[in-house]
């Protein structure tokens, strides 16, 4: 039992508000975020995720309605 010798910074889970969950590196352990990559394509400027039981559609209808 040493886990001391491990750095903090390393493998952080990401959970958003979506539902989805994905890794990435940080300090902390988990994150929680409102926003995502795969619920927001425009996040990256890129749409090169595929969108998943229609997350994306319902996004952008929301997005219209504002
Ligand atoms: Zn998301």
């Amino acid at each position: 039992m040493k886990e001391g010798i491990h750095p903090k910074y390393g493998k952080a889970t990401v959970k958003c508000a979506c539902g989805e969950t994905f890794e990435t590196g940080s300090v902390k352990e988990t994150l929680s975020v409102d926003i995502c990559s795969n619920c927001h394509p425009f996040f990256t400027g890129r749409q090169k995720l595929v969108d998943t039981g229609g997350r994306v559609d319902k996004f952008k209808k929301r997005m219209e309605r504002q």
